[in-house]
């Protein structure tokens, strides 16, 4: 069995392709750009005869086509990830996201090869009916509000993979990821989660955008992927939709206190206003909890990691590569 993994050097991306080198007899080939990833986060995997690192482009047919062609099942993963980035690069991004997922798609017809489409909780929007399920009505902001572009382009990867399951029989799992967070995720590219541990390990404020009274469910990423692999590996998930995300939420201004007691840490809270943070007309939903009765009645099971420890994951890594040996 040969599985490929879009965004493979990414943050979830290569814990799936631990997951596989570990639970599975897989070969396992990684597509990345490195725009955000980082081979280092699949170094311990790229010297075994099992995995094959490839750095290249899902918008370039020319890579994508072969590697799909060649494999029993996707995993497509890559896309422009990141609020701060599909500001800064708005055009790329979409293209990423929409272009890169018809690519693997389309190169997946022919034999009908099995492909999990990464898709996100953004698509709510600004929707306050928490818990979302599936089949609720999103809400989103207006096109000049960059930050909607994501959603939108997400929204039409999972209409593009329904098609191909009703037009061509493809079978296809769409999960809709709830903030997957754990070790080896960049703070850079405004994850919450490791930019708050960095500033209280160096005793700095941590910078709170908005009030703070804003809640997230944070999922992690261990059982992210395991939920990634059973729902593209069970026939019952495939054409459809299904939300992956722990059901206990917080609000960011209890996850800043919450990260500056695990790490002993002398850091104060500030608060900062969206608009000085991202430099644009930007929104940010009140409220993120998923409904995840769609995912136990399929997997039988539903992530529920406690906080702490995902805290702790993610402190003693940070901890690690601050201080030497
Ligand atoms: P990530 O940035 O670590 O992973 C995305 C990977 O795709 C990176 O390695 C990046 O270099 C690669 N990539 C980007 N553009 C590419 C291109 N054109 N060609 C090849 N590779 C490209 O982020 P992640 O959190 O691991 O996200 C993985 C997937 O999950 C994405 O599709 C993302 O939209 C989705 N998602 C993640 C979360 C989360 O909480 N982490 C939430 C919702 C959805």
């Amino acid at each position: 069995m040969l599985t490929l993994i879009t965004g493979g050097g990414g943050f979830i991306g290569s814990h799936l392709a631990t997951y596989l080198f570990d639970e599975t007899e897989d070969d396992i080939l990684l597509l990345d750009d490195f725009s955000t990833g980082n081979p280092e986060n699949v170094s311990h995997l790229i010297d075994h005869d099992r995995v094959e690192l490839i750095q290249g482009d899902v918008i370039e047919t020319g890579t994508i086509e072969p590697l799909v062609e060649r494999s029993d099942r996707v995993f497509h993963l890559a896309a422009a990830v990141g609020v701060q980035r599909i500001v800064d690069e708005p055009l790329r991004s979409m293209r990423t996201n929409l272009v890169g997922t018809e690519n693997v798609l389309e190169a997946a017809v022919d034999d009908r090869t099995p492909v999990f489409i990464a898709s996100s909780s953004e698509l709510y929007g600004k929707s306050e009916d928490v818990p979302f399920a599936e089949s609720d009505d999103r809400v989103l902001g207006p096109t000049s509000s960059l930050r909607w572009s994501y959603a939108s382009a997400k929204a039409i990867d999972e209409s593009l993979a329904l098609a191909y399951h009703r037009d061509h029989d493809l079978p296809v799992a769409i999960g809709r990821y709830f903030n997957i967070v754990g070790p080896r995720q960049t703070g850079q590219y405004g994850m919450v989660i490791p930019r708050f541990v960095e500033q209280a390990l160096a005793n700095e404020p941590l910078t709170v955008y908005g009030d703070g009274t804003q809640t997230r469910s944070f999922t992690h990423v261990a059982d992210a992927v395991r939920a990634t692999y059973e729902l593209l590996t069970t026939p019952e998930a495939h054409g459809e939709v299904i939300n992956i995300g722990a059901p206990d939420p917080t609000s960011i201004n209890a996850l800043a206190e919450r990260i500056i007691e695990l790490t002993g840490s002398d850091s104060d809270i500030t608060h900062i206003p969206y608009e000085e943070a991202y430099n644009e007309n930007f929104e940010e939903p009140q409220q993120r909890e998923p409904d995840v009765s769609k995912l136990e009645a399929t997997l039988g099971w539903y992530p529920s990691t406690d906080l702490d420890r995902i805290l702790l994951d993610i402190i003693e890594e940070r901890e690690q590569a601050v201080v030497p040996e």
